[in-house]
């Protein structure tokens, strides 16, 4: 979390796709994109924080860094830092499958509200709202996520 971004279809933004995922730091608002009134993406405050906090050497969620196999993962060099690493994209949150470690299919439609698939003008003003906050560099988009990405058509 300290130099990447994880959207899910919906637009919600977790703290990665491991323990952390059940912590939503925040919800993207699509009109709010639009009428560019959306708050800073890469610069939030529980992000700076998190930042912050590795930076000091400390976890920002304890109760769940300490579990998170993505600890440590990351690199911190800067509160505000302009190259996202990986900007992780969960295109559809939909699935066919059932595997045993993911979501049980009775229950994904009650644990996430919708859309279920980002649309593609969602993702080309997500890119443009990086681009207003001078984003230098996105070094790799990442397409996955807790369903099918073909899924979105
Ligand atoms: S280590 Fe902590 S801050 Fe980093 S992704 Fe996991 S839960 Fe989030």
């Amino acid at each position: 979390m300290c130099d990447s971004l994880y959207v899910k279809a919906n637009g919600e933004l977790p703290c990665w796709d491991d323990v952390g995922e059940q912590l939503i730091l925040r919800t993207i608002d699509e009109q709010a994109l639009s009428s560019k009134k959306e708050q800073q993406l890469f610069d939030f405050p529980t992000l700076v924080n998190i930042r912050k906090a590795f930076l000091e050497v400390r976890e920002p969620y304890q109760h769940l860094c300490s579990k998170c196999a993505v600890r440590g993962h990351g690199t911190v060099t800067s509160l505000y830092p302009k190259i996202i690493r990986v900007l992780h994209i969960e295109p559809s949150y939909l699935c066919q499958l059932a595997c045993p470690q993911c979501v049980e299919p009775k229950l994904r439609l009650q644990l996430k509200k919708p859309p279920y698939n980002m649309s593609l003008s969602f993702y080309h003003k997500l890119l443009q709202q990086l681009q207003d906050e001078e984003i230098a560099t996105i070094r790799l988009v990442h397409f996955e996520g807790r369903g099918e990405p073909l899924l979105n058509n």
